[in-house]
């Protein structure tokens, strides 16, 4: 494809709507994409996650290098294929996971090396294999390979960390090389410090990338000091390339990162609450084992047009949340994702009515 598949098609504010052409389908910003670990979005089928507006899924590089591998997913036709999902897949680099091994690992100029979580056995991770792992899962949008750190950290510390993560952001580029199918995307880190983050961006700008990430955050920082780092970031990446929010968030993140330019984020969130019994609803969260809701014949939100509401009583998911009833995993899951999906629909007509600003305010 061209070297740029998105085009804005509304402003309000810093806010975009726009559209991400990819090889797979079209991609329609501010999006959300939820996360399928391991090549599957827990407890739902893929059609169903089309039909509640789903276009694009992150999967983890590094669950699926380990667990089936990367060769396997290849010969059985690529991810697509294999998960039976036909729009665009994004994956990101294996570093977030990785970094997150703690005592497991050790990095490098070169990479990084680990045991892996599943059977101990040692695996490396470095620019050139985590793209080359990607390309073979044949994932629509690659991440580039980056260090992620911890929060809080040392300024000088993490300067390091992020000049290293620039060096890797240009052998990531390098190995990508020209390649029509996929698009790959590029990851700011430098904690919370402005200057970092400057440099980042602007090297990462240099290098150029056809997405830009905001990465290291939702790392256990403050909202506020979140808005703050994407305050001082956003003005710095190319105006007419999608921007990332990676691993955020709540709702309330999600419409205020909007508001400050983002167009794109990931989270486990509504699929890991979706488990666990816990349902957004207009109000915030509600606990499906709270007793109050074993008689209550009320759908989980009365404005919500889901299967799950179309179909449910709260006494009825109470009912299979506390008999651990996969059903009530599948129902809840169902809905909340639909929760976050028709959020970002209403983000994008209300973009282009310019009534967003007013929306996110009250939000
Ligand atoms: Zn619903």
């Amino acid at each position: 494809m061209s070297q740029n598949g998105f085009s804005i098609k509304h402003i309000e504010g810093k806010s975009r709507v726009g559209t991400l052409k990819t090889s797979r389908g079209i991609i329609n910003t501010p999006a959300f994409m939820p996360v399928g670990t391991a090549g599957t979005v827990k407890a739902m089928l893929p059609e169903n996650l089309r039909t509640i507006g789903a276009d694009v899924l992150l999967c983890n590089t590094y669950h699926l290098m380990l667990r089936p591998g990367e060769e396997i997913v290849n010969k059985l036709g690529g991810l697509n294929k294999f998960m039976n999902w036909k729009g665009p897949i994004l994956t990101d680099s294996g570093g977030f996971q990785v970094m997150s091994l703690a005592n497991l690992r050790t990095i490098s100029e070169e990479g990084v090396i680990f045991k892996s979580h599943v059977d101990g056995k040692k695996f490396s991770l470095s620019p050139e294999t985590s793209i080359s792992i990607q390309k073979k899962l044949q994932s629509t949008i690659i991440m580039s390979f980056d260090e992620c750190t911890p929060y809080p950290i040392d300024k000088s510390e993490a300067e390091k960390s992020m000049k290293l993560s620039l060096r890797w952001g240009k052998r990531s580029k390098n190995s990508f090389g020209r390649n029509s199918d996929s698009l790959l995307f590029g990851i700011q880190q430098g904690s919370m410090f402005k200057d970092l983050r400057k440099s980042s961006a602007i090297g990462l700008t240099d290098i150029g990338f056809d997405g830009y990430a905001l990465g290291g955050l939702a790392v256990g920082e403050t909202q506020e000091k979140m808005f703050e780092v994407i305050d001082f970031s956003i003005d710095l990446f190319p105006y007419n390339r999608p921007r990332y929010l990676m691993g955020v968030g709540k709702p309330s993140d999600i419409v205020g990162a909007v508001l400050r330019g983002v167009d794109m984020f990931d989270c486990v969130i509504p699929t890991r609450s979706g488990r666990n019994g816990q349902a957004f609803v207009e109000e915030g969260t509600i606990n499906l084992k709270n007793a109050k809701y074993k008689n209550d014949d009320l759908a989980l939100d009365p404005t919500c047009n889901c299967y799950c509401c179309n179909n449910y009583s709260k006494g009825y998911l109470s009912h299979l949340v506390r008999s651990n009833e996969i059903l009530g995993s599948i129902l809840v899951t169902w809905h909340n994702l639909s929760f976050y999906l028709n959020l970002m629909k209403d983000i994008r007509s209300k973009i282009a009515e310019g009534t967003f600003t007013d929306f996110a305010k009250k939000f």
